[in-house]
């Protein structure tokens, strides 16, 4: 054992107290101490944060630590700093003067570690600061992001290589996930040269993959959670489902919490919190729960809606089983979910006729005359521009997104404009003495005349969902109400909408000969469409889906013997289950769920097959979904 070999085995010893290292940690770690860039595909759990904190600690200088979270950033400070270890970072949300004290450190080298997020490092401020600090390795986390062929792209990342020429020190990327053409992007994009790889399988032997095909996806998740169930995470695509799924846990006396994108900060950090620490709470999310993770025992990730990729898909159901006991990954499928996914290519990549089509409709409702320069911004909004041209809107605003990448169009996020409402004071006191109101839309005015003071002077801001609350109908009625009162002179009430702004770009272009770059556009929307194949052989595969995976990854591995497909071929003894059947059967009729309920998920083929053999043989009868012996 050389000097540097001993020496890393007692900081590992002494600041994580372990004894060993796993996978290729130690290559790993020996290797960015020697000065070499680097590039470690490890799975997640395996330790990645290791391979850059044991070096850092090492070095004499600092570290820098690129990562796409604060979430991440935060924990991985925390860490640190538990174990002793100087560590801070600079993200969104601090005071200018908080970040100046920072960086400040950072030079005097008060900090061992300094985390940043990739869009901070192009900043003016961390630019000058950064010159001047003694760095002895820059870290970049989560490197996948950088790829276009990845499943989680920020153009941000694509310009970390800039800062290699302020600090010619040794980069190390880490990533969970990487195809071969992830993997070349990164070290092309990072400028690793020469790279050291080391590129582990996506194997995990203790994940039982499974695809299961229902009708009735409420009830198959239902049965899937079963009490005894310990730490899940469900997967829904659409912010609605995420409720939906988590309203109809909690009626069944489930614990349940949900996690999407759409939810205030600090609602989503509860969430967080609570499904921590509370080993029986189910987690419905979508895709914006994930990285960062760090629960060891997840026992079963559940897609309720079909992945995206199979890239994805992996990310996402490699968060079960960190601890390596056996978990469940399940994804739920039936017959309208492949026809979605093929309509989300035309909706998320329409036609070039089709933007062509919107732009010229742009123009013309703005009066925007072909062969103009000056930048002028006009608001938009996109339901009432669907609404006048019969289009959708998802395609029409992928159509805008797309114009907008181009540089052709500029369009603002949306803001929410809230609902407005003023009374005429004449008219309402008129309206209200009025002997053929109705006694309801009576009601109706005086309790937003109680509800809201000032009514009479100014635009102001209301809520209807608070109003429909207080009157106890639904908000429709109250919209309804709202317009009728607009429409009769009443009052003037303006409905919130998610408005944007719009500019042209430089030129207004005629729209038969709008310059797009189509290859790149026509690249993307095969990637997506590729995406979408992988998944659907992930699906229709009848070999080891394991294999599936590992295949799509570049790698060769044997049967793994516990995903449903391996299960049906070398373990259901269609005899045994048979007579498992029979044996409940015989005590209780049970709902179909209820039966597959009792078998490995895997077993689900086999279980059907027999299924349908007992019915044929008139030795069960299935109605209304209940199976009984004949
Ligand atoms: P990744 O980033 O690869 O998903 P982390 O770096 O977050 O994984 O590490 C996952 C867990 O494994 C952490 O709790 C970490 O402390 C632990 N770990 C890392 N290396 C070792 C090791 N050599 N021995 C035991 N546990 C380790
Ligand atoms: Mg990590």
């Amino acid at each position: 054992m050389s000097s540097s070999d001993s020496s890393i085995y007692t900081t590992l010893k002494s600041y994580w107290g372990y004894d060993s290292f796993r996978f290729d940690q130690e290559e790993i770690i020996s290797g960015v101490i020697a000065g070499h860039d680097t590039l470690a595909v490890l799975p997640t759990g395996a330790g990645k944060s290791l391979c850059y904190q044991l070096p850092g600690l090492m070095f004499d200088g600092l570290t820098l630590v690129v990562s796409p979270l604060i979430a991440l950033m935060k924990d991985q400070i925390a860490g640190l700093r538990d174990k002793g270890i100087k560590a801070n970072g600079v993200y969104s949300g601090q005071t200018k003067r908080t970040q100046d004290i920072i960086l400040d450190n950072a030079i005097y080298g008060q900090e061992k570690f300094l985390f940043v997020s990739p869009e901070r490092t192009q900043s003016h401020l961390f630019r000058t600061r950064f010159q001047k600090m003694n760095v002895s390795l820059v870290a970049v986390d989560e490197a996948h992001c950088i790829s276009e062929w990845g499943h989680d792209f920020r153009p941000e990342y694509r310009l970390l290589s800039e800062i290699r020429e302020i600090h010619k020190v040794p980069f190390l990327a880490l990533t969970a996930t990487a195809t071969p053409k992830v993997i070349k992007d990164i070290i092309a994009n990072l400028k690793l040269d020469p790279v050291k790889k080391y590129i582990s399988s996506p194997t995990r032997p203790n994940l039982s993959y499974n695809v299961v095909y229902t009708e009735n996806k409420s009830t198959q998740v239902s049965d899937l959670t079963h009490e005894t169930l310990r730490n899940c995470i469900i997967y829904a695509n659409t912010r609605k489902a995420c409720e939906s799924v988590t309203r109809m846990l909690i009626a069944q006396s489930k614990k349940a919490t949900f996690y999407h994108g759409g939810m205030e900060k600090k609602d989503r950090e509860s969430a967080v919190k609570n499904w921590n620490k509370d080993p029986a709470n189910i987690m419905v999310a979508t895709k914006a729960f994930g990285m960062g993770i760090d629960k060891p025992d997840v026992r079963m990730v559940l897609h309720y809606d079909l992945p995206l990729s199979l890239e994805a898909y992996v990310q996402e159901a490699g968060r079960a089983g960190r601890d390596g006991q056996h978990s469940d990954v399940i994804v739920l499928y039936n017959r309208t979910d492949i026809n979605k996914q093929s309509k989300k290519v035309e909706e998320n990549y329409p036609e070039y006729d089709y933007i062509k089509d919107i732009y010229a409709k742009l123009a013309v409702s703005f009066e925007v005359a072909a062969g103009r320069t000056d930048i002028e911004f006009y608001s938009f909004n996109l339901p009432q521009f669907a609404q006048k041209y019969n289009l959708k809107k998802i395609k029409l605003f992928n159509a805008l997104k797309i114009l907008h990448q181009e540089e052709l169009i500029f369009l603002s996020d949306a803001i929410l404009h809230p609902s407005l409402l003023k009374l005429d004071e004449q008219a309402t006191k008129s309206l209200l003495k009025n002997p053929s109101l109705s006694p309801s839309m009576k009601d109706f005015l005086l309790l937003i005349l109680r509800m809201y003071e000032n009514l009479f002077l100014d635009k102001i801001v209301i809520d209807e969902k608070q109003i429909a609350q207080h009157f106890s109908k639904p908000i429709g009625k109250v919209k309804d109400g709202l317009k009728w009162l607009d429409r009769n002179g009443i009052g003037n009430y303006k409905p919130a909408f998610d408005g944007h702004t719009i500019a042209f770009g430089e030129f207004r272009y005629r729209s038969e000969e709008l310059p797009m770059n189509l290859d790149a556009y026509q690249a993307r929307k095969s990637k997506f469409m590729a995406d979408l194949e992988s998944i659907h052989d992930y699906m229709a595969t009848d070999t080891c889906r394991q294999r599936v995976i590992s295949a799509y990854f570049g790698f060769e591995t044997e049967d793994c013997k516990i995903c449903d497909n391996c299960i049906h071929k070398y373990e259901s003894e269609p005899h045994e289950l048979r007579k498992g059947v029979f044996d409940l059967l015989n005590k209780r009729e049970l709902t179909i769920s209820q039966l597959f309920g009792k078998f490995k998920v895997g077993n689900r083929k086999t279980l059907e097959l027999i299924l349908a053999e007992m019915e044929q043989e008139r030795e069960i009868n299935i109605r209304n979904s209940i199976i009984r012996l004949s």
